[in-house]
């Protein structure tokens, strides 16, 4: 499968001959886009909430989560293929840690989608409370129709000429998120003008004789809506809001979705059909935990069916 955006393998910046950069940053690397799942078993979906237990224990921020969930799923990014080694996850992470937004959802996306395959239900019931008339009502949504924008040619790079200056910016990636809520839990006091300015700081780019810090200084706030604007223009996005009418009043509203509600499965459904499974056919945790899922539920297809014949007699 191919993100809609990628991250670049390296990146270099060519200079002319007195060391001044041209029109920065010129990349010769390609953007990675690639990106594979390990397969889904029960092994997998415990440790998926180990990790979450991890984070929580923790106190890590949610884009810290995301980025272990996301090393934890994947088997390949890019330039990168786990092969069992002691350092796949730690090369994982670094790699989701350089995507965008965007494709940090997209992921989770397809990994909802092809959640929703293996158990058959392509359609999910959720639930909203309508803002006019209150009323609570279930509505169904297919993951699969949520419009998707693609990146530009030029991301992950913004350039935009502001008054005499020449401004490259990158777009910001997972890192800068876990960055970002560091920063604010250091800084609960912080308003949003002084936490905008400090993601930009990590965003421009700038040659060895610039300044990061004295150039944001010298942005106005306008011109910061600006780079906003150009980093937008370029970046990939998900659609995260859907057009509802409320069934009571007929009211229509919009509504966010969370892409990150119901990802993980309860762990209770999880142990009792590895206990199904353990009792009917004696076989050990470990195996079945390790089974696909998709043979798993094939699995307890048979015994629910057995079970039922058996009743009929
Ligand atoms: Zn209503």
């Amino acid at each position: 499968m191919k993100l809609p955006g990628g991250y670049l393998a390296s990146v270099t910046s060519v200079s002319d001959q007195q060391g001044n950069p041209l029109q920065a940053p010129l990349c010769t690397a390609r953007l990675q886009n690639e990106f594979r799942f390990k397969p889904r078993c029960g092994a997998l979906q415990l440790l998926l909430q180990e990790r979450r237990q991890y984070c929580i224990d923790n106190q890590l921020s949610h884009a810290h989560w995301v980025s272990e969930l996301l090393a934890c799923i994947l088997v390949q990014l890019g330039d990168y293929t786990a092969t069992h080694q002691p350092d796949d996850e730690a090369q994982l992470l670094s790699r989701v840690r350089q995507l965008c937004v965007a494709d940090r959802q997209f992921i989770l996306w397809q990994w909802r989608l092809n959640q929703g395959h293996v158990q058959g239900n392509q359609t999910e019931w959720l639930s909203n409370q309508c803002p006019a008339c209150d009323a609570y009502y279930d509505f169904p949504l297919d993951w699969q129709m949520l419009p998707i924008k693609l990146a530009t040619v030029d991301f992950p790079f913004a350039q935009l000429t502001l008054g005499s200056q020449q401004i490259s910016v990158r777009v910001p990636n997972g890192g800068d998120q876990e960055f970002i809520a560091d920063w604010l839990s250091n800084h609960p006091a912080a308003t949003q003008r002084e936490l905008q300015r400090t993601l930009l700081r990590r965003l421009l780019i700038v040659d060895e004789k610039t300044d990061a810090v004295e150039l944001e200084q010298a942005l106005s706030d306008e011109q910061i809506a600006s780079i906003e604007s150009a980093l937008e223009a370029v970046a990939p996005e998900l659609a995260s809001a859907i057009q509802l009418a409320c069934p009571e009043c007929g009211f229509e509203h919009q509504l966010q979705l969370d892409l990150y509600q119901q990802l993980l499965a309860p762990i209770s459904q999880l142990l009792d059909e590895v206990h199904q499974l353990a009792i009917h056919y004696h076989w050990r945790e470990e195996d079945i935990l390790h089974l696909p899922e998709t043979r798993r539920r094939a699995y307890l297809q048979r015994l629910e069916l057995s079970q039922g014949m058996r009743g009929a007699v």
